[in-house]
């Protein structure tokens, strides 16, 4: 409590009166409570009641509830905040944020679908092994401009900047608004170790880059990186989406994590200049866990229906299960740079994933592997797309729950009580996008039947 109290006394200083509680709900969406700063202590004594549900729309548009296997009648949830990531919000003056840890009311223990405990308890096994994981993620995402009318505003949105030279690194060209500027400057109040951004390969398609750090810091900077980019989207109009693959004639979003690996004398493992390729035999089964459990990974890396659109042949997306030394045809790339900072960038999630579940899952693999003394194949040669001795990733999310369930090595890891919530809220979402009658299907078939 002295510690709430100094806390207290500091926002108090700085003129904030409220605190926005927000914390990370199964599939990775902000879910916030605003609190006066008067009952902040209250709320670190017992905890804030959100109800447990994960919301998704419904065939008719509207939003309904469901407990995605969580099937209690709609139960709370309580969120307690953790006062050590209290940052104020620098577009609304007198608000600071602060994230919290999703308890379970009943037992006062951590709840079995909370993200930030699952990573936890996956970071704890590292240091069981003397080893620390340092990830840097990379997002990527759209912005759109509202269009009400006509075949290209059909969503009710149109990409904000489509002219031809909106391509990869374009600068200003490609963003006449200063949307990315504009951005980064205000992400950087926010203290979430933005570093630099650039225009992606897709017009009004942008990607910003976060600093390395310890893996819960980078999954709590990039669950609020991208709660932020999407409200202050929002502010101006706009729609910011870090959904896989919004739309047919551009290509998808990822959401690439950088990994490397820290000693008991904070060593990066994963460099061995004696080794071949400068890695070390530690990187080399940690390649291998991450390319063995692939296609259960993806349940986590690649959550939605929509996430397989994103892969395919000449997508700068993955497509086989590989790895290449700096080559970004792989799902795993070798960045050129050896010694301290040998590292591999894992391309295989999409910006939809809820960065605590893709970073725990990604490590999870990685440490299978350790343990297992797991070696990888040879390295992709020359352009992967066409490699054919390696397997093909899951091309459904039916087809990567499936291989979840059956991947009994990493769900051990990630906890029963976890899986299960989160099959059953996935298997729900498949079910209700089978029967919902798409776009495609009445074009593909109304007129000629
Ligand atoms: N947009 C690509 C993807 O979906 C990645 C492009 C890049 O290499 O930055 O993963
Ligand atoms: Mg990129
Ligand atoms: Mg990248």
């Amino acid at each position: 409590i002295p510690a709430v109290r100094r806390h207290l006394e500091r926002l108090a200083a700085e003129g904030i009166d409220v605190v926005r509680v927000t914390y990370p709900d199964l599939i990775g969406t902000e879910r916030a409570r605003d609190v006066l700063l008067d009952h902040l202590p209250a709320a670190c004594d017992h905890g804030l009641a959100f109800c447990r549900a994960v919301y998704h729309t419904s065939p008719q548009g509207d939003t309904v509830a469901v407990s995605g296997g969580l099937d209690a009648g709609l139960p709370d949830i309580c969120v307690v905040p953790d006062l050590d990531t209290l940052t104020a919000l620098p577009w609304e003056p007198g608000v600071a944020t602060c994230l919290g840890d999703a308890v379970d009311p009943a037992t006062g223990r951590p709840a079995p679908e909370s993200p930030r405990d699952l990573l936890r308890a996956v970071v704890t096994r590292y240091g069981e092994h003397g080893l620390r994981p340092v990830v840097g993620p990379e997002l990527e995402y759209f912005l759109c401009d509202a269009a009400p009318q006509g075949p290209e505003g059909s969503r009710g949105w149109r990409r904000y900047n489509t002219t031809p030279g909106a391509i990869y690194t374009a600068g200003l060209r490609a963003d006449p608004d200063n949307h990315l500027l504009r951005t980064l400057r205000l992400l950087h109040g926010l203290d979430i170790g933005v570093s630099s951004g650039n225009h992606e390969y897709d017009g009004s398609q942008f990607e910003i880059n976060l600093t390395h750090s310890d893996a819960m810091s980078a999954a709590d900077r990039a669950f609020r990186f991208k709660a932020a980019v999407k409200e202050l989207a929002r502010g101006e109009g706009r729609l910011a989406t870090f959904m896989a693959k919004p739309f047919n004639d551009a290509g998808g979003s990822g959401f690439h994590l950088h990994l490397s690996c820290l000693g008991d004398g904070d060593e990066n493992v994963f460099a061995d200049p004696s080794a071949p390729y400068g890695l070390s035999a530690t990187a080399r089964h940690a390649m291998a866990g991450v390319l063995a459990h692939a296609p259960a990974l993806a349940a986590l890396a690649n959550p939605t229906v929509n996430s397989y659109k994103r892969f395919g042949p000449d997508t700068l997306a993955p497509w086989l299960i590989d790895w290449g030394l700096d080559n970004r045809s792989a799902l795993v790339r070798i960045p050129p740079e050896r010694g301290p900072g040998s590292r591999f960038e894992i391309r295989l999630g999409d910006a939809g994933a809820n960065p605590y579940l893709l970073i725990a899952a990604t490590l999870a693999a990685a440490l299978l592997g350790v343990q297992a003394g797991e070696e990888p194949p040879a390295p992709l040669e020359g352009y992967g797309y066409d490699d054919t001795r390696s397997a093909v990733l899951p091309t459904t999310l039916s087809a990567a729950l499936d291989a979840l369930e059956a991947d009994t090595a990493l769900t051990e890891v990630l906890g029963k009580d976890f899986t299960a919530s989160y099959l059953a809220y996935k298997r729900d979402e498949v079910a209700r996008f089978h029967r919902h009658v798409t776009d495609w299907e009445f074009t593909e078939y109304a007129y000629h039947l």
